[in-house]
Parts: structure tokens; sequence; C-alpha cells
């Protein structure tokens, strides 16, 4: 027997379906028809539109995924994603950044990237072939110890 209770109501189509029939999207908690719903490879969840999806999807790689502030993408290998050392001019410092193995051997191939004892930098002292300020930070340190 199909008791009402067991109807809700489907908003993309205007109409009542038996709850065996209809989904709830997870993104945004609507019931849709479960043969209109979209799965997801990423989640291997089903949402009711393209644009839920997608959401979900971004949310997945933002929870388990690395990200790449260099390439404003995530990586599902988080060995695909590497630190370095962005050089800030106005403060004068560096500061940690991330960025696609990919794009970091393109720019170390190109010279816009270095890499010094392991470590990567966008920019450094050329002449000196050094980070910029390290010396000068050891020494001062130093300084101020004795
Ligand atoms: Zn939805």
């Amino acid at each position: 027997m199909r008791r009402l209770d067991d109807f809700v109501w489907v908003e993309g189509v205007n109409e009542y379906h038996h709850c065996d029939d209809v989904s709830c999207c997870l993104e945004c908690e609507e019931y849709c028809l479960s043969e209109d719903m979209h799965h997801s490879e990423l989640t291997d969840e089903y949402y009711c539109c393209d644009s839920c999806l997608d959401k979900a999807e971004q949310q997945y790689k933002e929870d388990h995924w690395a990200y790449s502030e260099y390439d404003d993408e995530y990586f599902e290998d988080e060995d695909d994603v590497v630190e370095y050392h962005k050089w800030l001019p106005k403060p004068r410092r560096y500061e940690g950044c991330t960025i696609s193995r990919n794009s970091l051997s393109y720019k170390i191939e190109n010279g816009e990237f270095h890499e010094i004892d392991g470590k990567f930098y966008n920019a450094i002292n050329k002449r000196a072939r050094l980070p910029y300020k390290t010396r000068l930070l050891r020494s001062s340190s130093m300084r101020n110890a004795a």
C-alpha cells in the first residue's frame, strides 16, 4: 500500500513522487527524481544538477586534495604540489607558498625559479646565487647573540 506520507514534493518537476523514486541531493538537500540525478565519480554520490555536483566536487578537493597557490588548482596527489619561498618585495621577506611540480620544473628550466639547498625560490640575489637577505640575517643574529 502506498501512503500519502511516502510521497514527497519534487521542486524540479512540480510533482509529488513516491520516496522510492526520489533522492535527496547531498549538496542543496532538495528532492529530485532518482533517474535525473548526476553521479560524481569523485565523491561517489548523487546530486540534482551539474552545479551541485561541481560545488560538491570542489568542496571534496578542498578537503582532500593538495592546493597549489601558484596554479590556483587542486591536485589529487600531494606529491604533485611543492612548497617554495615566494619573495615579497614590500616587506622584503619570503613567504611560504605552494606550486605544482609541473609548473615548478617549467619555471626552473626557464630560469624564473631557483633551487638552492633543496629549497625553491621565485627570486634570489642572482649575483650571489643566494636567497635575498640570508647572509645579512645570519650575521645580524650572530651580532645579537654576542
Ligand atoms: Zn542539488
